[in-house]
């Protein structure tokens, strides 16, 4: 999915999909890592995104974990952003999901291979519409949670972030520039866990918005 729509109308063409890894520190730890440790980057393909209501199940997997995270659209391109100018260069916020095949990760972890088709297939980032800083402003507080058929599984505060938005934005455009329509994820809080056909999964934000969509089995 390539155009990303705008709630309030309009769409962003969507470039890259940047991921932050173990920005909670709560989810570090369950992952078995020290929370000190800092945050680091990957990557999924735009065709990854994929709006409900419906999301298969991937092959190749019998672990398919849920990852709920704020999404940032980049809306400018800038390379070596300050901190400080960085909200001038989002164009809006959405909440997604980092679907993850958990047991290739622990495989590619475990090999010191990339975590490539472990992170990226056609709908491993399930996503909301974006809502624009007009609409909603820069949440940068607030309750994130996932439920899984009206349980909840994951539990936190954006504030609880160890890179901040402005900081993830300043520290990936001194790599690479950023491009308008660039999308980050900025990481999971803890309570990460499985998923199978049949789970109907809400996602939502404080201040940004929400979405549901229900696991389709693998078709034949
Ligand atoms: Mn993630």
């Amino acid at each position: 999915m390539n155009h990303l729509p705008f709630a309030a109308g309009g769409s962003l063409q969507v470039r890259r999909v940047f991921c932050v890894g173990r920005n909670y520190a709560e989810h570090a730890k369950e992952m078995g890592h020290d929370a000190r440790e800092p945050p680091f980057f990957f990557t999924k393909a735009a065709e990854a995104l994929v709006m409900g209501p419906e999301v298969a199940y991937p092959p190749m997997t019998s672990d398919l974990h849920h990852e709920v995270e704020l999404v940032v659209a980049i809306g400018r391109d800038g390379a070596s952003i300050s901190p400080d100018a960085a909200r001038s260069h989002v164009a809006g916020y959405a909440v997604g999901i980092d679907l993850t095949r958990r047991d290739l990760q622990a495989i590619a972890k475990k090999q010191a291979r990339p975590w490539a088709l472990a992170k990226s297939w056609i709908g491993a980032a399930p996503i909301s519409p974006l809502h624009s800083p007009a609409e909603i402003g820069h949440p940068r507080n607030g309750r994130i949670e996932l439920k899984v058929d009206g349980v909840v599984r994951q539990s936190g505060d954006l504030s609880e972030m160890i890179w901040s938005v402005e900081e993830i934005i300043a520290e990936l455009s001194r790599y690479d520039r950023l491009l308008a329509g660039d999308l980050i994820m900025t990481g999971t809080p803890a309570g990460v866990g499985p998923l199978v056909p049949g789970n109907r999964v809400d996602v939502a934000i404080e201040g940004v918005g929400g979405a549901h969509f229900v696991i389709t089995p693998l078709a034949g």
